[in-house]
């Protein structure tokens, strides 16, 4: 299949080829023609599998084909978990877009909201957002969400899991009830099947992996190994593996800091991403794993969300993920677009409830692997550690959930936060 079947325009058909794609993903196969048509579409996708041009490309063409309004109010907003999908996601659409006459802009915290209001004020037509600055600058009166047409929910599972419920509810109260809307999410839990539910209409369904399973072309090992030994297995592998571009994934931002401090002290070109980094750290740190100066980039769950990084060769889970989703996540780093990858876990004893859970979601044994020096003392205690010290350390900083249930629309018939498992063990991240 080809993209000029899927019935784009020549000026989208010019971007993409400008960018080198030949073939449509099968998400990208399944998805536009039925955002073409105007239709809700629910979609069971992650990073890497081209999902960003699944929904962009048929916004940009029925926004071009669309009436253009003088002033230009937002007419497609894309909401995602965070800042770094937020900048990508516009990235993208600045390129497949350079041929049409449409504007897009970027609103996210962290930073000084001024520029971003000035864009606004230019007039934009497409608005990628993370939600606490969309209400922030809701609520300063400084924009409309009036003439949305399109909604995006972009990786909504990730969205839930850091809290953004009643952001999204509140958002949804300020939107035209008459709209499409699209949603992503890798996972579905109970939460988003009720979220997409209130939602869509008479949704597509279109799937690009089957969910919550582990894509075919990924190699999964597990090293069972002593907790104390993890860094010094680490960097044997990375060293003597002569590895040049692997992703780690630590369970905290503390652990993530160590672990870099170690692998710099070793020789190798490290650097860490959660969410204690200042955005400049974090763009920084980003752009020396892509270009190569750096070997190895040493990330929490949240922060690694949504990055793009093309073809990954290997990632590391240096500690097991204890919300088993997030090891789909993870992996979903390697073998990318077609390409194999390799994930390791370096799986120490008090790790044993969290592969358990692991295998139980992805329905698959994975496969041990013994290296010889650092196996874990058999007797070892097989009790998950304690997290944190208690204390709620979130990798984001979502707005605390109101309890206020009262003046909702027929749009968002959602309770208040329950606290559910996920959240308590989503500490210190
Ligand atoms: P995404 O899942 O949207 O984050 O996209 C993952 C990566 O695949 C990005 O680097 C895209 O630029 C790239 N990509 C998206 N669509 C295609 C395609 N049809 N052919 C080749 N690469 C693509």
């Amino acid at each position: 299949m080809s993209f000029n079947s899927l019935g784009l325009s020549d000026a989208l058909l010019k971007a993409i080829s400008k960018k080198g794609y030949t073939t449509p993903s099968p998400i990208q196969q399944k998805a536009i023609p039925p955002v073409l048509e105007g239709k809700d579409v629910l979609a069971s996708a992650q990073t890497g599998t081209g999902k960003t041009a699944g929904f962009t490309l048929p916004i940009l063409q029925l926004l071009s084909q669309g009436k253009h309004l003088s002033h230009r109010p937002v007419r497609a907003l894309i909401l995602t978990p965070t800042r770094e999908l937020a900048a990508q996601i516009l990235a993208n659409i600045k390129e497949y877009s350079e041929f049409l006459d449409l504007r897009s802009t970027v609103i996210f915290g962290g930073v000084n909201q001024k520029p971003q209001v000035a864009q606004l004020r230019q007039g934009v037509d497409i608005l990628v957002a993370t939600p606490g600055r969309l209400i922030d600058l809701q609520n300063q009166g400084l924009i409309s969400l009036a003439k949305v047409e399109i909604l995006v929910l972009d990786e909504a599972d990730r969205m839930l899991d850091m809290g953004f419920l009643r952001d999204i509810e509140r958002i949804l109260k300020v939107l035209p009830t008459k709209r499409q809307n699209l949603l992503f999410s890798a996972t579905f839990s109970k939460d988003i099947k009720k979220l997409a539910m209130g939602i869509l209409h008479n949704p597509v369904h279109v799937e690009a992996t089957p969910e919550n399973t582990t894509v075919d072309a990924i190699i999964q090992k597990v090293y069972p190994v002593a907790k104390e030994k993890k860094t010094e297995l680490i960097i044997k592998l990375i060293t003597e593996g002569n590895w040049k571009q692997i992703l780690v994934f630590t369970r905290t931002k503390q652990g993530a800091n160590k672990l870099t401090e170690s692998m710099i002290s070793a020789g190798i070109k490290a650097a860490a991403i959660h969410g204690n980094k200042g955005q400049g750290a974090r763009t920084k740190a980003l752009a020396g794993f892509k270009d190569g100066s750096l070997t190895a980039l040493v990330a929490t769950d949240i922060a690694a969300r949504g990055l793009d990084i093309p073809l990954l060769p290997h990632v590391v889970n240096f500690e097991l993920p204890n919300i088993p989703e997030d090891y789909v996540h993870r992996i979903g780093r390697t073998g990318r677009a077609g390409a194999s990858g390799e994930a390791i876990s370096l799986f120490s004893p008090d790790e044993t409830v969290f592969l358990r859970d692991i295998e139980k979601l992805v329905g698959l044994k994975l496969p041990i692997e013994n290296i010889k020096g650092f196996e874990p003392d058999p007797n070892a205690s097989k009790e998950p550690i304690k997290q944190g010290q208690g204390r709620q350390q979130r990798d984001s900083t979502p707005r605390k959930p109101k309890t206020d249930t009262s003046n909702r629309s027929s749009n968002n018939s959602f309770g208040p936060r329950r606290p559910s498992q996920n959240n308590d063990r989503r500490s210190n991240r």
